[in-house]
Order: structure tokens, then C-alpha cells, then sequence
């Protein structure tokens, strides 16, 4: 079981922080189902390389992306294995801390207060999902490649996974979660 815990929460208030809690609900019902799970593991992730050969972004298997994502270690304000401790930071207007959610030596993940606003409860968990997946190593193009192939990296596809199957994974029953 993948533990979300909401570390820090800075300029969430009100119905907004109402619609976090929901974002971080979907992520936390998605991620521990075996929807999810298969979803991953029967995904052909797209990985850049080198013109000359080599890798820019490490080739994982897909059973190799889901054990790092279950295991949930090694990232930045880490507290304990399974567990998904998010900092966040909502700002205001334009803001150059936005840019420092691409890199995984940072805890804190940033979102524009204007664009949280427009966003579906599920697209924040796309979004917050994707950005943690960047604290835990995983990169991607700057801009879109050929193909769409930067929607197959990792942070893209299983961030859209979690947006994906926020409707079809249904919340545990309490006799099922005692299992
Ligand atoms: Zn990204």
C-alpha cells in the first residue's frame, strides 16, 4: 500500500484546498489498484538516446518503473519507503520557482494559483504525479518529439494513467481494505 502524505501545503486554502485533498485522493485510489499497476507494466515507455548511441534517459523496463513507483524511495523530502510525501506550493502570478518542477533535487513542487483554478481535480493529480515521477529521477523533452513520443515518456504516461483511471477505480470497501 502507497502511503500520499501532504507534507506541506503553502497558499492552499478554502474550496482549493478542498480540491487538493480530492486530487491527492484520486492518486492515492489509483496508484495502489492493479488497473494501474497493469497499465504500467504492459506499457512500451519511450526513452531517448543518443545519436551516436548511449541513453539520455536510463532505458527501465516496465516492471522496473513500477517497483521505483512503489517503492517510492530515494527522492527528494523522502520520509519512508511506500510513501509519497508531497511539498507544495501554490503561487501567485508569474513566478520563476514554476521552472524548478522539472528537477528532482528540489522537494517542493510548484502550481500557478490561476492555472490550479481552471484544472479538474484530476488533471492536479495528473499534474502533481508527473512532477513527483521528475523527483524521483525520471525526465522527458523539453518540447514535444515526432510522434507525440514525449506522451510515452514516464512522467507524461503514467501521470496521465492516474488521470485516466480516476473514474474507473472505485474507492475500497472497508471489508476489502481490512484484506
Ligand atoms: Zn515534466
Amino acid at each position: 500500500m502507497i502511503q500520499i502524505i501532504l507534507r506541506k501545503s503553502l497558499g492552499y486554502e478554502g474550496h482549493n484546498l478542498d480540491k487538493l485533498e480530492k486530487a491527492l485522493e484520486i492518486m492515492e485510489r489509483v496508484v495502489n489498484s492493479e488497473l494501474f499497476q497493469n497499465k504500467i507494466l504492459y506499457y512500451e515507455f519511450h526513452y531517448r538516446k543518443k545519436l551516436f548511441g548511449g541513453a539520455i534517459d536510463f532505458p527501465y523496463t516496465s516492471s522496473q518503473v513500477l517497483e521505483i513507483i512503489e517503492n517510492a524511495v530515494n527522492y527528494p523530502g523522502n520520509t519512508a519507503p511506500h510513501t509519497i510525501d508531497l511539498y507544495l506550493e501554490l503561487l501567485h502570478g508569474k513566478n520563476s520557482r514554476l521552472a524548478n518542477n522539472g528537477q528532482h533535487r528540489e522537494k517542493e513542487i510548484y502550481i500557478d494559483k490561476a492555472q490550479f483554478e481552471q484544472m479538474t481535480s484530476k488533471q492536479i493529480a495528473n499534474y502533481l504525479f508527473h512532477e513527483w515521477l521528475h523527483k524521483l529521477g525520471f525526465q522527458h523533452a523539453r518540447y514535444n518529439l515526432p510522434f507525440n513520443k514525449r506522451n510515452q515518456s514516464v512522467p507524461y504516461a503514467v501521470g496521465y494513467f492516474i488521470e485516466e483511471l480516476a473514474d474507473r477505480v472505485k474507492p475500497s470497501s472497508p471489508a476489502e481494505k481490512s484484506n
